[in-house]
């Protein structure tokens, strides 16, 4: 008998569940480092928190798998852990991977510092050029890399394009999509082989633990987990503990996000003090299109830019009494940052200039707090001064 799929929120909470245990209603952690043996086939079948296999390990990657709609998962130290493990295991030495130019901080420091000494290749394609990525097309290219939202202007390619183009040259296509979540988007519903989390971020949604996570095909699975346990960038069961309880809010905290981000943004492009604001959902947002085809909703993130200098910028966002100053994004509290001082500190300002990201920008995760708190906030802070 067929069994009727799960919903997203019902797979949250029971995806991947073993059965209750000592007739415990929430699984428990399974602190323990090592595991009885029992004659087994195979070294591999004995259990060790190092090989991801503890009862912890096994359903929470089981709930990964099916929030991503995925055939298998697996959940890693931290995000850096699940990219660079992954990238790895599926590019093989002398091998290329063309990427999105726009990427998290960490994953461009690896592929630009780190991978070219690790017998690996990468090249960068524009988003403008999603439709001619032939011409980037090496012998040996075997993985197209991209993120599902780009950080902090928030733009989003065609990723149908992406996905079509890397059947049609037998690549392997990854895709980070820790913006979005799974709630607002399924990358694999498009055609992408792997999907990558941060699991720090919206999937765990309390600033309390890093974790990361990586979906996809078995098979691509299985070979970053073989990785994985070599290079030993396991979550330790605490963490594992810790994540599985915030994936289990993720729907009704994403819901709400999607919605008071969206207030947001709207409050804070009538306001005279914002000289532009950078959301997905709003008609002014150069991808809404793209954004309205693939998600769901349009996420918790946002930027806009200050009508003034980076100082005056500076002094407004000391003045919210909400919203912390601080990086990371997608939990329970509301964070601003200005990445010209965090995440891109380390780009030219020609480079800033080319990507067109302002001193005066300022990026905000918009956490759970009510809507109406959050706006009054932004708005004694941008008036004051
Ligand atoms: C934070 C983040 C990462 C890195 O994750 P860690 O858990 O900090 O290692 C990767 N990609 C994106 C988009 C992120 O926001």
């Amino acid at each position: 008998m067929k069994k009727t799929p799960m919903h997203f929120s019902t797979q949250l909470i029971h995806g991947g569940e073993s059965p209750l245990i000592e007739r415990a209603v929430i699984q428990p952690i399974f602190q323990s480092s090592t595991f009885e043996t029992i004659p087994v086939a195979d070294y591999k079948d004995n259990r060790y928190l190092r090989l991801n296999n503890t009862p912890n390990h096994i359903s929470l990657g089981k709930k990964l798998a099916a929030i991503e709609g995925a055939e298998s998962g697996l959940v890693t130290g931290s995000g850096m852990a699940a990219i660079t493990t992954a990238l790895l295991s599926l590019v093989k030495p002398g091998g290329h991977v063309l990427a999105q130019d726009q990427l998290y901080g960490g994953t461009h420091g690896f592929f630009v510092g780190s991978f070219e000494g690790l017998g690996r290749q990468v090249s960068f394609f524009r988003a403008d050029e999603v439709g001619s990525l032939e011409k980037h097309l090496r012998p040996n290219t075997q993985v197209v890399y991209t993120e599902a939202v780009s950080n902090p202007l928030l733009r989003i390619l065609d990723h149908g394009a992406v996905t079509q183009f890397a059947k049609k040259h037998k690549l392997i296509s990854l895709i980070d999509n820790t913006f979005p979540s799974p709630y607002n988007f399924n990358p694999i519903s498009v055609g992408y082989d792997v999907v990558l989390h941060s699991a720090t971020k919206y999937l765990n949604g309390h600033t309390d633990i890093v974790a990361g996570a990586v979906m996809g095909k078995e098979a691509h699975i299985d070979a970053v987990l073989r990785l994985l346990n070599y290079l030993g960038g396991c979550l330790d069961t605490h963490p594992c503990f810790l994540l599985d309880r915030g994936m289990k809010t993720l729907a009704v905290r994403m819901r709400y996000q999607n919605e008071s981000a969206l207030a947001l943004a709207r409050a804070l492009e009538k306001h005279p003090k914002c000289a532009k604001v950078i959301y997905p959902g709003l008609p002014s947002h150069p991808d809404h299109a793209k954004a309205k085809e693939y998600f769901k909703g349009f996420g918790g993130m946002l930027s806009f830019e200050y009508q003034g200098t980076a100082e005056q910028t500076d002094a407004a966002l000391a003045r919210l009494k909400l919203c912390i100053s601080a990086p990371s994004l997608g939990g329970v509290e509301s964070l601003v940052t200005r990445p010209v001082n965090t995440s891109h500190s380390a780009v030219s300002k020609q480079e800033l200039e080319k990507l067109g990201i302002r001193e005066t920008l300022v990026r905000v995760s918009v956490g759970l707090e009510d809507t109406e708190d959050l706006i009054a906030d932004f708005n004694q802070a941008l008036n004051g001064g």
